[in-house]
């Protein structure tokens, strides 16, 4: 195993005992704002109460309402004058959460993301694009650091504008990208439409993440480019990219659990399920000086990978984000993620880059459409061909989810496209 930080070889035991120290600083530092201090008191949890990792389940959860209520600056550890950057979080509802930084949680943020990217292969000489948008969400910036910390030629090319991504990384011979799952499809059909082949640019790897995509969808990310693409998994709440990430296994994204403890929890119990088992992601962070957080409820879900990585890091791994428990729709009684949708669509060589899924009232009850763009190639064939594609869709979707959704077939880039990133699921329902 070729590290790039030692801690990506320490063993378990290690890796237990700087979580012990770490949490027990941790926890300390946190009890410098009063929300944590009068939490923890409020809990019998008095200063030193931290004597081993399992102590770490007496800690009540924090959740985005907590970090919503104190907003912009009620938890902060340290003096404001010590706080170098912030980050929002992207969510589109309710208010704001933000995240401060000093100067240390920075460096430790860029070596987690520099040491992600080293993992998959990205070297000094690689030329580095990032397609992710600036600004508040911290796909940009937090990437862009990282790939500065391993020295890499950085283009912080921004999201979107296809057309100027394509002739940077013509120009500079781009060989690893950061993109969105949602827009690396769309960036190689508009290479398509053009005549050109996608496998024509340099690019070797990429950096894929932020939000949740199937196998399916990543092998076609692969073939398409005929380049590398890993999962990157991150939330401002944690830093944001950096958190858990591929290795050239491609079996499951490790935790880097020098700097996080992750736990996953029954969402309605609040207990730490068996290992394997799916629930929700909770995440404590064990570097950060500025805005420490413990036991965050990320409403994401996934499982721990049982066993060892082929790689030999003992940081455990998770399953790729299922979807997050708010993404979670109930049709006919029947429990829905949209990626159950996406993983039978992506089967479908027919089937473009997009899909909507929109639910409707539909006299007493609901319906479900599933909205599906066609390759061009395929858009061109006669009604019966198409009537066949769609009742075969239907059909395997029916297999998967167990509710019979109303498939629509349009043309390819005719239905809405999210700015960041993407919007699978429109839920119509008691809006009239
Ligand atoms: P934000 O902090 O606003 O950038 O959003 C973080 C959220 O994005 C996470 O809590 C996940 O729901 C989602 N996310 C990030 N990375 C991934 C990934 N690799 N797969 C699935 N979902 C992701
Ligand atoms: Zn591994």
């Amino acid at each position: 195993m070729e590290v790039f930080d030692l801690a990506e070889s320490w063993s378990r035991e290690h890796i237990a005992e700087i979580q012990t120290l770490r949490l027990k600083s941790t926890v300390e530092q946190t009890r410098k704002c009063a929300f944590y201090r009068q939490r923890l008191d409020a809990a019998g949890l008095g200063p030193g109460f931290v004597r081993s990792l399992d102590d770490l389940r007496r800690i009540p959860f924090t959740t985005k309402n907590d970090l919503r209520s104190q907003y912009p600056t009620g938890l902060l550890c340290v003096p404001q004058s010590e706080i170098v950057r912030m980050h929002c979080s992207s969510g589109t509802t309710g208010s704001p959460v933000a995240i401060c930084h000093t100067q240390n949680d920075i460096h430790s943020w860029a070596d987690l993301m520099a040491r992600c990217m080293a993992m998959v292969g990205v070297r000094r000489d690689d030329v580095f694009q990032n397609m992710s948008g600036y600004g508040l969400f911290t796909g940009g910036l937090g990437i862009h650091f990282g790939a500065e910390r391993l020295g890499c030629l950085t283009i912080p090319a921004g999201a979107g504008n296809s057309r100027r991504q394509i002739k940077l990384a013509k120009d500079f011979r781009t060989t690893v990208a950061h993109i969105l799952p949602s827009y690396a499809l769309i960036l190689g059909e508009h290479l398509r439409s053009s005549g050109e082949d996608p496998r024509n640019l340099s690019l070797r790897i990429a950096l894929v993440g932020a939000e949740p995509y199937t196998e399916e969808f990543r092998r076609r990310i692969e073939e398409l480019f005929d380049m590398k693409a890993y999962n990157s998994y991150g939330l401002s709440e944690m830093n944001g990219p950096g958190v858990g990430f591929e290795c050239l296994a491609q079996e499951g994204m490790h935790i880097w659990e020098d700097a996080f403890i992750p736990e996953i929890i029954n969402p309605d119990t609040g207990e730490v399920v068996p290992d394997g088992e799916v629930g929700e992601l909770v995440m404590t962070c064990l570097c950060r000086e500025g805005m420490p957080i413990l036991r965050y409820r990320t409403r994401d879900l996934t499982r721990f990978l049982p066993g060892d990585c082929p790689c030999g890091r003992k940081h455990r791994r998770i399953d790729r984000i299922l979807g997050r428990s708010d993404d979670m729709f109930i049709i006919k009684g029947v429990n829905i993620y949209p990626m159950q949708v996406e993983q039978v669509l992506m089967a479908f060589p027919e089937v473009g880059q997009n899909y909507l899924i929109r639910l409707e009232n539909e006299g007493l009850g609901d319906s479900m459409r599933v909205l599906v763009e066609v390759r061009d190639e395929y858009f061109v064939e006669d009604m019966r061909v198409l009537q066949n594609l769609q009742r075969t869709i239907a059909a395997r979707l029916r297999d998967e989810i167990l509710v019979t959704p109303k498939v629509e077939l349009v043309e390819s880039n005719s239905l809405p496209r999210a700015e960041g990133k993407a919007v699978r699921l429109q839920d119509m329902r008691n809006k009239n």
